[in-house]
This record gives structure tokens, sequence and C-alpha cells, in this order.
């Protein structure tokens, strides 16, 4: 880690030169034993990009952080790090520092020397360090808990001067593993702002592992969408949103219903489909299907419009309220949709409906795909 220039906030930092990207991973694979945690992995992540590694448990986010930190090495593969080699660098000498969950401060130190403590290792001098500590404490807006204990701060300040002692060494790039989860709700949402606000004026290049898609969706500039030891899909928030490349995607990115049916027309980049008694559909898909295919569909609950009768066999099972809207469980056909209505469009449970869906959002995917619910880790598949 580089001690040699104080931190200057919002000035461009040492990055990799221009057309490198910040990191990169080339036909990465990190296997443990007889589990592969990540395969073939290749990623470019640019200078000064926040982008977000997002998956379920045991997709092998950590696995590629902690490959990128150096705290792991590939069995195969080259990670690249301002256009370095980093294979024979150790975790120490990498241009990166990392947040963690557990933000393990010293708790016998003060807030003051937490932050310091890095530099003082590294031989900055006294002034220097207690600039670029204070420094620090105001981008982290916790500007008057220098002599403060960290059992004397909240969750939230806590994290701040985890995140304060990461940044003060001036790293190229910041790694974070879920450093919000252990924060409630609220506390959560506060921090995905700051920490979007904090990215903004340090312009550091933030690698952030997460399963909660929400917190990716908020804070991202691109998100890699991973599963199994690989990558799904690697897109900006809104494009993996309204365009999710397969259904594994579609159904862990956001609430959506995946219906089964059968292509009845097909051409470059759309297809319409029967779905039974909810109608034909017709949706963009990036898969080679035909006519006579058996396909699944993705409608989010909000393009769902549900209004009275005749029926069609669709009937309401079930309605509760969600915050601002209403969800309503709805079957037809024995298919179970998902309709989002707003508060004065709701039915009762027992009432036969009828459902329109319309939206440039409908994907559709041909059937051999996996969806986000059958996802396990890579050992577990053989
Ligand atoms: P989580 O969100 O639960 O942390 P993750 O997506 O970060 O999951 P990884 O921690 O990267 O997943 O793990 C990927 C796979 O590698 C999993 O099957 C996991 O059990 C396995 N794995 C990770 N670390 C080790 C290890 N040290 N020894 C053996 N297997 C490991």
């Amino acid at each position: 880690m580089s001690n040699e220039s104080p931190s200057s906030l919002g000035a461009p930092h040492a990055g990799a030169p221009s057309g490198q990207g910040a990191v990169q991973l080339e036909n990465v694979t990190k296997r443990y034993g007889d589990v592969t945690a990540i395969e073939d992995l290749d990623l470019r992540v640019e200078d000064g990009e926040f982008l977000t590694l997002l998956g379920p448990s045991g997709c092998g986010k950590t696995t590629t952080l902690r490959l990128i930190g150096g705290f792991e090495a590939p069995n195969r593969g080259v990670i690249r790090i301002g256009g370095d080699d980093m294979s024979s660098r150790p975790a120490y000498k990498r241009p990166v520092n990392t947040v963690f969950q557990q933000y393990a401060l010293f708790p016998h130190l003060s807030v003051s020397r937490n932050i310091g403590y890095g530099l003082k290792h590294a031989g900055t001098g006294r002034e220097e360090t207690a600039r670029r500590v204070d420094e620090m404490m105001h981008l982290m807006q916790i500007p008057d808990v220098g002599d403060r204990r960290p059992r004397e701060l909240s969750g939230g300040q806590q994290q701040r001067v985890a995140l304060a002692r990461a940044l003060v060494m001036n790293p190229e790039v910041l790694l974070l593993d879920e450093p919000l989860g252990s924060l409630d709700y609220k506390l959560r949402k506060d921090m995905q702002f700051e920490l979007k606000r904090i990215h903004r004026e340090v312009g550091v290049t933030f690698i952030y592992v997460t399963h909660d898609q929400e917190e990716a969706m908020t804070m991202s500039d691109r998100i890699v969408v991973m599963s199994k030891g690989h990558i799904e899909q690697d897109a900006t928030p809104a494009e993996i949103f309204d365009r999710p490349l397969t259904a594994f995607v579609a159904d862990f990115i956001g609430d959506t219903n995946i219906v089964h049916g059968v292509v009845t027309r097909a051409e470059k980049g759309h297809a319409t489909v029967d779905l039974g008694p909810l109608g034909e559909i017709g949706g963009s898909t990036d898969d080679n299907v035909a006519p006579g295919d058996r396909v699944r569909v993705s409608i989010r609950p909000t393009d769902v419009r549900v209004e009275t009768g005749p029926s069609g066999g669709a009937v309401v099972q079930d309605s509760v309220l969600v915050g601002g809207h209403i969800a309503m469980k709805i079957t037809s056909g024995g298919e179970t949709v998902v309709a989002h209505v707003g508060r004065g469009t709701s039915f009762e449970p027992g009432s036969d409906v009828r459902l329109h869906v319309d939206s440039d959002r409908i994907r559709v995917f041909a059937a051999d795909q996996p969806e986000a619910a059958a996802e396990q880790p890579a050992a577990d598949q053989a």
C-alpha cells in the first residue's frame, strides 16, 4: 500500500493507465479440493467504477474478491491490477484495501487511532497522519468522534470508521465484502446512499459483494450477476432489470413471474408465446427459439393488469398490502401469477378476474435454462 502521497479527496488517484482498466481477471479458476468456486472467469473493472458482484450464497462472489485482494491464489488464470500481473504479489503489496462485514476495529484504540493505524505502520509522519485522519472523518461525516472508543459508536458509525481506515491508505481499488450486512434495514438504506456519495467524492474503484439485489441496484454503475462460479450477466442495473439475459437473472433480480408456454411465432429477437389460459403474449428474447418450442416467460408483477371478469379461469387467491401497493396472487390454468396493483384497484380473494399483460419488459427464455430458485453451489451439482 502506498504511503508516499497524502490522500487528496477529489483528485485523481494513481489509477491504471487508460485503456487497461483498474482490475482484470483473465480465465481465472479457483478450486477448493473438489469444489470449483469459480471457473474460467473473465472480468474487467474500469478505473473509478462502482462494480457489484451479485449472486446467491455460494456462487463465488467472495472468492473472486479474495483473489483480487491476494488472500487466495487462483489455480489458473491471471489477475491484473492497474495493468500489472499480481501472480507474485502478496496481499499487503497490492494497491487494494478491503472492508469486511465484521469491521474488526481495535476496541482499545480511539477512532482516530483506528483510522490512522495503517498510516502509522507505514511510517507516515504525525502531522500528515493527523491531517489525513481528519480529512477522512469529515468525508465520513463523523468529524467529532475521534476520541471515542469503537464501542461508544453506533453500528453505522463503526462501519464509517472501517471505511475511513481502508480509504485513508489511498488504495487504487477498494474491495467491500457485504459491508452493510450487519446493519438494520433503515441504517443499511441510509448507508447505501452514503457509500454512493463517498465513492463519487473519492473516485476510487469500488468492487462490492452482496447477495442483496436491491442494494446492488441502488449503488452500482455496473452489476455482475454470478451463479455457480460463472457470470450470468454483466451490465448496468437498468439493463439487468429490463433485459435479463437468462431466466436465472430475471428470477434473481426483482420480483418476477416465470410462466410456461409454447412459441407460436418467432423472429429475430422477438417471440410470441401461447400461455394457455393466460392468452398470447409477445416478448423479447436473446435465445434461439422457434415455433413449437416450449419456453419460459418472465413477467414482472408490476406489468400485470387485473380487471373484472369474464374470468377465463383466473381467480384471486390472496391479496396482501405490501408497503405502498397490493400484491395479488392469482391462479389461472395451473399457473400462479403475482400482480402488484395500486391500493384502490385490488380484488378480494375468490374474485373472478381477467389478466392483461402488456410491456416491453416481457422476456422469453429457452426452457432448458435454470432459474435462480434451482441454484446450488457448484460443488453440489455433480
Ligand atoms: P456467500 O454469499 O455465502 O458468502 P459466495 O457467493 O461469496 O457466498 P464463496 O464464499 O465465494 O461464495 O464460495 C464459493 C464456493 O466455494 C462455495 O461452494 C463455498 O462452499 C466454497 N468455498 C469457499 N471458501 C472455501 C474454503 N476455504 N474451503 C472450501 N470451500 C470453500
